[in-house]
């Protein structure tokens, strides 16, 4: 495990965060309904990783079905740099949302994709290039 700082914001800069991530152990990419929408892509990280510099009042939340996981987006730009489990355990990173990545490095990130779609979080849907 390689552990690395890395900083990150939402598109204006109102909502900035710090999180220690190893990259190379693994991101996501989800076919569910916000997912797909979004095109999130994200890097979970214990909530003990991750530190938000600014922006907690120009955050807005969004829940929906089980209420399980808060949806956390900029309310003057409307990136979601980051999502947290209600019972806040867990952050899941916005890997788009990361400063200094350059393309070459983004590009070789290993992907796990899963079914979210069906409930599938063990399992990558049939088609996953579009994700
Ligand atoms: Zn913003």
């Amino acid at each position: 495990m390689s552990l690395e700082t890395y900083r990150g914001r939402c598109h204006c800069g109102a909502v900035r965060f710090e999180a220690d991530i190893d990259l190379d152990a693994g991101t996501v990419r989800c076919n569910c309904s916000i997912c797909a929408r979004s095109r999130f892509w994200l890097a979970f990280v214990p909530a003990d990783r991750f530190r938000l510099l600014a922006g907690e009042d120009t955050l807005s939340d969004y829940r929906f079905a089980a209420q399980r996981i808060r949806h956390r987006f900029c309310s003057v730009c409307g990136v979601k740099p980051f999502g947290m489990a209600a019972d806040g355990s867990g952050i899941a990173v916005s890997v788009s949302c990361l400063d200094g990545l350059a393309p070459e490095r983004l590009a070789a990130l290993p992907v796990t994709y899963v079914d979210g779609a069906h409930d599938r979080w063990d399992a990558a849907p049939a088609v996953t290039s579009y994700l």
